[in-house]
């Protein structure tokens, strides 16, 4: 079964042939879901340098899919036609996007022209997977898509953002010379099921941290803000904006707009995990934006989009994730996730047992 979607180039052959990169990872893995669903034959590159087989391994059989152990870095050959790319090949979380900083500017610069290559070669439309990091330390709050940014360009950061602004630039570059059809979608804070349990971003590190009864490490004072948006939204969103007509190019901001701070979402997962862990102050690291929020009127306007998963929800389905991932693990034996039901207040225990 195919979905067409409004938009769509009418001449486009059905089913479509789309390509993901990054597609093992923790959203490029619900892209590969999705597309599969609504019938398009789906092939996933990634060098799992942040992704795991785990994410992909129900789909290995499916007909439709074929997973291709490959770094982007190196060119790419896929056989065939091909109608789409979603590049998401990129370490996201600052901890591991500077393992390998070096790594990670040529993953966001090389990586991204080996894909428009393979773009031009196959006369598809590529959207890229860009990110809020483009706007830096951000001094406009809320953040517009026309904001030009305050990227500290030689800082521990800078290997993603100024290696994302640059793929940007390759981007736009790509479509005024060759005519590509190109789309780019500015990503905010993403969280959900299939994060790595030692990912490093905040909101999987606090529901590690509050599962396991670890203290929940804040860094800097905690009033830092950021904006959480659940991946079922991003996709719907990245799937609107691919197969949005060709004017719609982007950059389009992805993102929910209800801000809060660190500190706050730290009590939300406490709350939603029943956990008693307390709060541990550490230092905050280099370049840390102090506030970010996207603007996301484009999005709407021109896509119908905007974000639907409240926090809770998100958050719920997050955990009861990490739950059984860490049931499923040598340590603990069993998991007890603690909650409140959001009507009468009573605690629900829900014990998972180690398969081990
Ligand atoms: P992730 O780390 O879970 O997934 C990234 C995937 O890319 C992994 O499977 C990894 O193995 C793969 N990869 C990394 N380098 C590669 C390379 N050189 N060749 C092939 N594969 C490679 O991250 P994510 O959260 O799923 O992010 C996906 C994309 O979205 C990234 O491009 C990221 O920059 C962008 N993004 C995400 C967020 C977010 O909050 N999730 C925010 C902004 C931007
Ligand atoms: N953060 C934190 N504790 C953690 C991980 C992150 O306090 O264990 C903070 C981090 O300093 C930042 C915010 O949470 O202010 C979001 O960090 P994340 O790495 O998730 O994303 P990004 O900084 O790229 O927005």
């Amino acid at each position: 079964m195919t979905m067409h979607l409004p938009g769509n180039d009418p001449k486009l052959s059905y089913p479509r042939h789309t390509l993901v990169t990054g597609g093992a990872g923790s959203s490029g893995s619900h892209v590969c879901d999705s597309l599969l669903q609504r019938g398009d034959r789906v092939i996933c590159v990634d060098n799992l340098f942040t992704g795991s087989m785990r994410n992909i391994r129900p789909l290995l059989n499916h007909p439709h899919f074929q997973f291709i152990e490959h770094d982007v870095r190196q060119p790419i050959r896929i056989d065939g036609a091909l109608d789409r790319i979603y590049n998401l090949a990129c370490p996201a979380s600052p901890q591991h996007y500077q393992r390998d900083p070096i790594g990670t500017m040529k993953t966001c610069v090389v990586g991204t022209m080996n894909v428009l290559e393979l773009a031009r070669q196959k006369s598809c439309r590529v959207l890229q997977a860009s990110t809020s990091e483009v706007y830096g330390d951000p001094e406009i709050h809320p953040q517009p898509e026309s904001y030009v940014g305050h990227v500290n360009a030689i800082g521990p950061r800078a290997c993603y953002d100024e290696g994302k602004r640059a793929a940007e630039a390759l981007i736009f570059d790509y479509q005024r010379v060759f005519d590509l059809q190109v789309k780019v979608a500015r990503i905010f804070n993403t969280y959900g099921p299939r994060m790595l349990e030692n990912d490093g971003r905040v909101v999987s590190n606090f529901i590690v941290q509050a599962l396991q009864g670890d203290p929940i490490t804040v860094y800097g004072s905690g009033k830092q803000t950021r904006c959480f948006c659940f991946v079922d939204d991003l996709i719907r969103g990245l799937e609107l904006l691919m197969e949005s007509p060709a004017s719609v190019t982007g950059p389009i901001n992805f993102g929910n707009p209800q801000e809060m701070s660190i500190e706050a979402i730290a009590h939300e997962i406490l709350a939603c995990t029943g956990s008693s862990s307390t709060l541990q102050f550490k230092p905050l690291p280099q370049d840390d934006p102090k506030r970010r929020k996207p603007l996301i009127e484009a999005a709407e306007q021109l896509l119908g989009w905007r974000p639907r998963i409240p926090l809770r929800t998100g958050l719920e389905a997050t955990i009861a994730y990490f739950a059984l991932q860490l049931a499923g693990s040598a340590k603990p034996e069993t998991v007890t996730l603690t909650r409140r039901t959001p009507k009468k207040g009573v605690r629900v225990r829900l014990t998972v047992a180690s398969q081990s």
